[in-house]
């Protein structure tokens, strides 16, 4: 039997990372050869937060700039990797009963593009995102990410794009590098603790973690993705921080490898 492939949860930060060569975007990029060769890739990003729960099946995804502010150069950046109709089929039935809509609008948001633009510069892997569905609670997440499972074995790279520590009210935008917030620090140990013992309970019921998980989740679209990688693990998984850092003080850009 061959291995299952990973599965991985990126802390994107800052959209510029895309045209940027720093620390994060070198791991990344080690992450994508250091992955055996994926048929697709399913990318839950922070950034389709959206009332229900939606699965992207257009041939030719466009490249979504979501963002405003930045310097020309990053809206002129362009990811132009296939979709994949049969996996978005595939998704679709995997999630059952979660009704899931299939979607022609979206496309590739930057929480996928500025990541796989680094992981996978080629752009020639084929790409589905899967839709956060807002109203939903945290368990229904970890349990859509579990139903997601045998995509493991068919080839596909499940992947999560957020931040475990996201708060850009306390952001240093700009500024030169700043040291992390204690409880940022506080909370991004104990999410390593809680991830390297496997005790998924915590992480799912993270509002009972006290402040410093307020202070590091805000709102949870950003953390969200992380459950859905979390819940894809099996026993034989190793887990691995590839990537770590605090970026601005308040954004933790820790990835989180399974297998
Ligand atoms: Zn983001």
């Amino acid at each position: 039997m061959t291995k299952p492939m990973p599965a991985v949860f990126f802390g994107h930060g800052n959209p510029m990372n895309a045209l940027l060569d720093n620390s994060y975007t070198r791991g990344w990029a080690a992450i994508g050869q250091e992955v055996p060769r994926p048929s697709a890739v399913l990318s839950v990003s922070a950034h389709w937060y959206i009332s229900g729960t939606s699965v992207t099946t257009m041939t030719t995804p466009r490249t979504i700039h979501d963002f405003g502010g930045f310097p020309p150069e990053l809206y002129r950046v362009e990811y132009p990797a296939p979709g994949d109709p049969a996996l978005a089929d595939r998704v679709r039935s995997l999630l059952a009963p979660i009704s899931v809509d299939p979607d022609g609008d979206w496309g590739l948001d930057h929480g996928t593009w500025t990541v796989l633009r680094h992981v996978f510069p080629g752009a020639d892997i084929p790409v589905v995102q899967l839709a956060i569905d807002k109203r939903q609670p945290a368990k229904f997440h970890f349990d859509a990410g579990k139903r997601l499972s045998p995509l493991r074995d068919e080839g596909v790279l499940i992947v999560g794009s957020g931040n475990l520590v996201h708060n850009l009210h306390a952001y240093a935008w700009g500024e030169r590098a700043v040291e992390p917030y204690d409880w940022a620090v506080r909370f991004e140990d104990k999410a390593r603790e809680l991830l390297l013992t496997g005790n998924d309970g915590p992480l799912i019921a993270y509002e009972t973690l006290g402040r410093d998980a307020t202070l590091s989740i805000p709102t949870p679209d950003h953390y969200l993705p992380l459950l859905y990688v979390i819940a894809l693990r099996r026993e034989s998984d190793a887990i691995r921080f590839p990537v770590e850092g605090v970026d601005g003080g308040s954004v933790s850009m820790l990835a989180v490898r399974l297998g």
